[in-house]
């Protein structure tokens, strides 16, 4: 934790972990954003992608303060593999926070105010700060050529700290041994701790070398001017959010790890916000917008729009991604009262009025957005989607098991044929097999049951009991 001006931050540690989504490493564009079919983790989606392509290009010219994105396309064609595409492409530190819209309703704060801390969640903030070296990191030594009275040709030393005080105290001598020894950049050396004499060990300044068990070793980088060096630049990253949790006088430190932040005043925020500006200002900051994802938008009542309507404007604001099935999912089901299906799921009311518009978004909120249609994939699409999820487990799935895996998807879901790609490799490790067969693919099939085979259980469970 670090503090700035009296007020505390703390960096966001980021656990890099294999997730549903970990394979999107961005969406995949060229130079003349035209996207390849498959490119940073992402499949198909052409036009998805390209139009999202210009988004991050209009973010990153600063232009599009007060405008959202809502990104429609039936359960699992990949509306939230494209929102995390967009925040990867805007960069490594671009806070992503995706919420499902209902969840507002269930928490025990406020639903503007659950909006508000995922909100601020999304908003980003680099501080550097000077920091002591610790030991045990790899640093830059720089000898004062001055003080140890020592020609030009010696001067700047990277070593692994595995003794800052031997070092320190060292400093000139080493510089001094080094120059009998004979040692010249790129060359590793052993230190001796009382006499200081330095032996040379080789050409290659190894990681995997065990360092601290033979004690202070140096390599020789380059010979400029300068001391030793105690102090460097660490750069933090934060969210909005940890700092104000940190600086609530009721919630305080403890909440960010319980989750427990409660309602946050409004003060506390404000007087954050004030900082921030004024950092940014002065250098001390660099501000950095994330991504907000709201999955269903459909849920989100009308005071939840104009509280997003009013937030969207402000300095302070996320690029805001909303997604919604409320889409092709209902025109698939081709009857012959299409028409009104169409009006009664497409045109729906806005949560909390009587005031019908698409997708069950206020019309004005629908004005301010950018509409991306995520469609639906082949079967192409979905043999390299699942290929790619293969790779990113490291399950090696042979030809057979995934036409299985690809003819399973059509009746039942994506998502779930990634599920089972995980659960066929527990069987295949336990069978001792050298790739996943069909057989584990069934097995894994039988034992997990999709959504359709769970609402068709539960229908006849239920008609057997009337
Ligand atoms: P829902 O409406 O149910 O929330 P969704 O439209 O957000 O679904 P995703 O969760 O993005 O769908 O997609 C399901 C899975 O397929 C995820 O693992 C996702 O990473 C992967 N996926 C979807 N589309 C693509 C794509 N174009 N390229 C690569 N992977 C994809």
């Amino acid at each position: 934790m670090a503090t700035l001006d009296g007020i505390s931050v703390k960096n966001i540690v980021k656990v890099e972990r294999t997730s549903v989504h970990s394979h999107i490493t961005g969406l995949g564009l060229n130079h003349r954003l035209e996207a390849e079919y498959v490119a940073g983790g992402m499949v198909g989606q052409v036009a998805a992608r390209q139009a999202a392509g210009l988004i991050v290009k209009m973010i990153q010219e600063g232009k599009i303060a007060g405008r959202a994105l809502l990104v429609t396309g039936e359960p699992g064609a990949g509306k939230t593999a494209l929102a995390i595409a967009i925040s990867k492409e805007l960069g490594i530190d671009t806070p992503f926070v995706s919420i499902v819209a209902s969840e507002i309703y269930s928490s025990e704060i406020n639903k503007t105010e659950a909006l508000t801390q995922a909100f601020r969640r999304a908003l980003g903030l680099q501080i550097k700060e000077e920091t002591e070296v610790l030991e045990g990191e790899v640093i830059s030594l720089e000898i004062d050529r001055a003080a140890s009275g020592l020609g030009p040709k010696v001067g700047k030393l990277t070593m692994r700290t595995t003794d800052m005080e031997t070092i320190y105290d060292l400093g000139s001598k080493m510089v001094d041994a080094c120059l009998k020894e004979k040692v010249v950049p790129g060359d590793v050396i052993q230190v001796d701790k009382a006499s200081g004499r330095v032996t040379r060990l080789g050409r290659s300044f190894n990681r995997s070398h065990d360092y601290d068990a033979m004690g202070p070793k140096v390599k020789l980088v380059q010979c400029p001017d300068g001391e030793i060096q105690k102090r460097r630049e660490t750069v933090h990253t934060v969210c909005l959010h940890d700092i104000d949790v940190i600086n609530s006088r009721t919630q305080g430190y403890v909440a960010l790890f319980s989750g427990d932040t409660g309602e946050i005043k409004a003060e506390v925020r404000d007087q954050i916000n004030k900082k921030v500006l004024e950092w940014r200002e002065e250098g001390k900051a660099k501000f950095v917008p994330g991504v907000l994802f709201i999955d269903e938008a459909h849920m989100l009542d009308i005071e939840c729009f104009s509280f997003l309507n009013r937030a969207i404007e402000g300095e302070l604001s996320p690029l805001i991604i909303m997604a919604t099935n409320r889409y092709a999912s209902h025109l698939r089901l081709s009857s012959s009262n299409i028409l009104n299906l169409i009006l009664f799921r497409l045109i729906e009311k806005v949560r909390g009025t009587d005031v019908e518009s698409a997708h069950g978004i206020p019309s004005d909120f629908l004005d301010r957005m950018l509409i991306i249609h995520a469609s639906p994939y082949t079967q192409e699409d979905t043999t390299k989607i699942l290929s790619i999820r293969c790779e990113e487990e490291g399950v090696k799935l042979d030809k057979s098991a995934l036409d299985l895996l690809v003819k399973l998807q059509s009746a039942t879901s994506l998502r779930y044929c990634i599920h089972l790609i995980a659960a066929a490799e527990v069987i295949r490790t336990r069978r001792k097999a050298e790739q996943v067969t069909t057989d584990h693919i069934s097995q894994a099939y039988r034992l997990f049951f999709d959504t359709k085979r769970s609402e068709k259980m539960l229908t006849e469970t239920q008609g057997y009991l009337h």
